[in-house]
């Protein structure tokens, strides 16, 4: 394949642990602005996936290109987030104690080191950037609450707020909508889309209602590779992909 131009480029990604191939020659490309949906039944390998983009797990073959020249397998973790990838992990990790507003604030300010976290007085860039993370994520009319009033699904797009604040490049999210109401699960396909706008986003999602919402481009992943690609419809509709695991 053609990797000009791609944010995301996966080729020939191989790991194993204990000698069982858990990621087996795996070639994935995701475009700048572009949503990719993984799925796949349990232990189809997207965790580790995420992993080895996010340089927690190096793999023993292939190369993770990030946009069109870094390859990230030579990279640690923190060099790796500082490339602008974020990842969102199931579980909302957000400061219940402080504001919705403080929590963007922080975020904001984290990358300016922790003299800057303390000391430094959001100006006026700051306080507009904030204003927009909290419109995109919905919580402007919470702004002034405690983290810790919000319901799970709020805490979730504050979570994905606090990444916006880093202005990541490609943003990884791993099951978002688990737990959450219908409303906040059609509002959270809602509020990704909206980020794909401008951002890469790949989202390793069980619920196929909510993949469906999110009208990406979809992987199906089995074993550690690639099963089926194209939309929800194509991949759905593949004897391979039905019989492996929508059928079960
Ligand atoms: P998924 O997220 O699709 O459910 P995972 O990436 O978690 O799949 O796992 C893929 C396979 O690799 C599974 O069989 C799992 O047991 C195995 N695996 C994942 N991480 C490790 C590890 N650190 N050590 C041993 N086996 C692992």
């Amino acid at each position: 394949a053609d990797k000009t131009g791609t944010m995301l480029y996966l080729d020939g990604v191989s790991v194993s642990f204990d000698g069982f191939k858990a990621i087996n020659k795996l070639s994935i490309i995701v475009h700048p602005a572009e949503m990719l949906a993984i799925i796949g039944p349990n232990g189809a390998g997207k965790t580790t996936m995420m992993d080895i983009i996010t340089g927690k797990t190096r793999p023993d073959d292939g190369q993770v290109l990030f946009d069109g020249r870094t390859d990230l397998t030579k990279l640690d973790e923190a060099a790796i987030a500082n490339l602008g990838i974020g990842r969102k992990f199931q579980k909302p990790t957000v400061f219940e104690s402080q504001t919705v507003w403080d929590n963007i604030e922080m975020a904001l300010k984290k990358p300016r080191g922790v003299f800057s976290a303390l000391f430094y007085v959001a100006d006026q860039a700051d306080i507009d950037r904030i204003t927009e993370i909290l419109e995109t994520i919905r919580l402007l009319p919470r702004k002034d609450e405690l983290a810790a009033d919000l319901s799970h699904g709020q805490k979730q797009w504050l979570e994905i707020g606090m990444l916006l604040a880093q202005d990541p490049k490609l943003l990884l999210v791993d099951e978002p909508v688990a737990g959450m109401t219908d409303s906040e699960t059609v509002e959270t396909a809602k509020l990704l889309r909206e980020i794909a706008k401008t951002r890469s986003v790949v989202v390793v999602e069980h619920d196929m209602s909510f993949v469906r919402e999110l009208g990406s481009r979809v992987t199906c992943l089995a074993e550690g590779a690639v099963l089926a690609e194209g939309t929800l419809d194509q991949v759905s509709a593949n004897p391979v992909v039905i019989e492996r695991y929508l059928g079960r």
